[in-house]
């Protein structure tokens, strides 16, 4: 057993400090009995900077499928024929609703994702907007948006009309990304984030693991998001749909992605660290380690072409933790 390294590793990140690449390069041979000793520093590192509250993103699919880009991973790319649904941009109505319905299950942030290389049709940005203002005016969230690589003047607007945050994925390292998407580049997903943070949005930026990526592209794509500068990372681990050309692949092992979630909090010891898609099909029913592991929030209610698990089976088990969800869940559980 390691200890003195791991030790030092936490106790670094307990500084508030990155642990080094060297390090972070150790954390790909660590057996699971290191790795539990792990756990227990990554949750006192989330307990320090998160304290016991939970934070809950939900997410409304308000634009589906046939896009254009090509993204190896994605049911709603035209390049794959899968069982993706295909719909245009909802209505502002149907949006806000959504994000009542989030608020009144627990979340506390909610995103309007759209399809697509990203939203210039003014028609369409006109709606999101107006969105964006009756959800901040008529609920408690935070508001977030992921419409792809926008542009700055579109994203000024948004944050005009009250967005708090833009959510851009790198997806997965530079090293990596040519062999997942070949229609965009991977210094286009950059710009996008660096045009949000320019627009003056917090950003929210994550990937996607289990994509063929090596442990050392991983420990690449996490500096990365760190130099960035983003406020919060979700962390994505892949479901392999069938038609994508990806659906060949297998879902990452259960310690595996424990240790990517650990190795992200031992990197960003103080940012919001979510854990999104693919939290039930790889952590199935001992989703509690997440939180020992480094994580400080989840994304409740569906995903965007799969269905997510019961959101009172998520406030249970942060309960069980003694942890504790979003105020929202109180006040509309004392209804
Ligand atoms: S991830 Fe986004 S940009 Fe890529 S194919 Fe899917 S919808 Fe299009």
């Amino acid at each position: 057993m390691r200890k003195e390294l791991i030790d030092g590793m936490v106790e670094t990140a307990l500084n508030g400090q990155s642990i080094s690449n060297e390090q972070a390069l150790q954390l790909e041979s660590f057996s699971h009995e290191e790795l539990d000793y792990l756990f227990i520093g990554t949750d006192r590192i989330r307990d320090q900077f998160k304290g016991e509250n939970v934070k809950i993103c939900s997410i409304v699919n308000a634009k589906s499928g046939r896009c254009v880009e090509d993204c190896s991973f994605c049911g709603q790319s035209s390049s794959f024929k899968t069982d993706a649904p295909e719909f245009e941009l909802m209505s502002v109505e149907e949006m806000v609703t959504a994000a009542k319905e989030a608020e009144a299950f627990g979340a506390n942030e909610f995103s309007i994702v759209a399809s697509g290389t990203k939203m210039n049709d003014r028609e369409e940005l006109d709606r999101v907007k107006e969105a964006v203002r009756r959800i901040k005016a008529e609920t408690n969230l935070e508001t977030c948006c992921s419409l792809g690589l926008m542009e700055l003047d579109h994203l000024k607007e948004l944050k005009a009309a009250g967005l708090d945050r833009c959510h851009h994925n790198l997806e997965t390292a530079a090293s990596h990304f040519e062999k997942i998407v070949t229609t965009h580049t991977y210094e286009d997903e950059v710009r996008a984030v660096k045009n949000a943070q320019e627009a003056g949005l917090d950003v929210c930026v994550g990937g996607i693991f289990g994509m063929g990526e090596t442990f050392t592209q991983r420990v690449e794509l996490a500096f990365s998001i760190r130099d960035l500068g983003t406020q919060s990372l979700p962390i994505n681990f892949l479901k392999p749909i069938e038609g994508t050309g990806m659906d060949h692949l297998e879902t990452i092992e259960y310690y595996d992605a424990l240790k990517t979630i650990a190795l992200l909090r031992l990197i960003l010891p103080k940012i919001d660290l979510f854990v999104c898609g693919g939290r039930e099909e790889v952590l199935t029913d001992k989703q509690e380690k997440l939180f020992s592991a480094g994580a400080n929030g989840i994304l409740g209610g569906n995903y965007l072409t799969t269905k997510g698990q019961d959101p009172k089976r998520d406030i249970g088990m942060i309960e069980e933790l003694g942890l504790r969800p979003p105020a929202s869940w109180e006040v509309n559980s004392n209804r």
